[in-house]
């Protein structure tokens, strides 16, 4: 009776209101039903790199039909369109936690919903520690370990760190990007001690948008290990950017 009394008053109180239009949020979400219904979904997106698609019919996109990424396969439930635009940005740049957890969560419920097979690791992409120290965080490695609170899955954010100080991938155009990644990442193992490495990989991230990172982070693992034919990479982030 009293606990419920409480409960009550927490509700009354302590509901979150929706970050967008201040609804009150579903739940102890601060999105309500509304605005998580008029979200992007990528429902129709490549198999492989989960760019957005136009129709259902094609299964690869021309881009990976003629050159794959070195990962396998990515589940990345939302368009970089819409107001999820707002929420990553609120949380990436202003270290805005509610948006933050909202994504993580809606990110989450999207993950229950799937098929996709679990990795043995989560691996978030790293920043460069003076960039880091800039943002206060890296915000790929809080997604990740909320993901793993959810799914359970560890979370490993030594397995690969940056080399150089690249520049901020979205300062950049396509061939730019490619250029700046080159050496950027390392891997923490060696052929010499691989038997502990983790078969499958989810790289984590919060935006892709040309895939060019974890294409190169995956690149990376895959020549340090290509003896190896077990090794899977997945990709792993809250949303795609279309093409323009
Ligand atoms: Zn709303
Ligand atoms: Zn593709």
């Amino acid at each position: 009776m009293i606990n419920n009394c409480i409960n009550k008053l927490q509700n009354i109180f302590f509901q979150p209101t929706c970050l967008i239009c201040r609804s009150p949020g579903q739940g102890n979400l601060s999105i309500c039903s509304q605005c998580i219904s008029q979200l992007k979904s990528n429902r129709h997106c490549c198999s492989r790199c989960s760019l957005p698609l136009e129709t259902d019919s094609q299964v690869l996109c021309p881009q990976c039909q003629s050159q794959p990424p070195q990962f396998h396969q990515s589940f990345i439930p939302f368009q970089y369109r819409g107001e999820i635009v707002n929420l990553i940005r609120n949380f990436k740049f202003s270290g805005n936690l509610t948006s933050g957890r909202v994504v993580a969560e809606l990110f989450c419920r999207q993950l229950d919903a799937s098929d996709i097979a679990f990795p043995d690791v989560l691996v978030p992409v790293p920043l460069h520690p003076s960039r880091t120290r800039e943002r206060g965080f890296n915000q790929a490695l809080w997604l990740a370990d909320k993901i793993s609170n959810y799914s359970g899955i560890p979370v490993n954010h030594k397995l690969v760190s940056r080399t150089s100080k690249s520049r901020a991938q979205h300062q950049l155009n396509k061939s730019a990007r490619l250029r700046n990644l080159e050496n950027a990442f390392k891997v923490e193992s060696s052929p010499n001690n691989d038997q502990n490495f983790p078969a499958h990989i989810a790289i984590v991230d919060d935006v892709v948008t040309t895939g060019a990172t974890a294409n190169t982070i995956a690149n990376t693992i895959t020549s340090l290990f290509n003896h190896k034919s077990d090794i899977r990479i997945q990709l792993w982030a809250i949303a795609r950017t279309p093409l323009e």
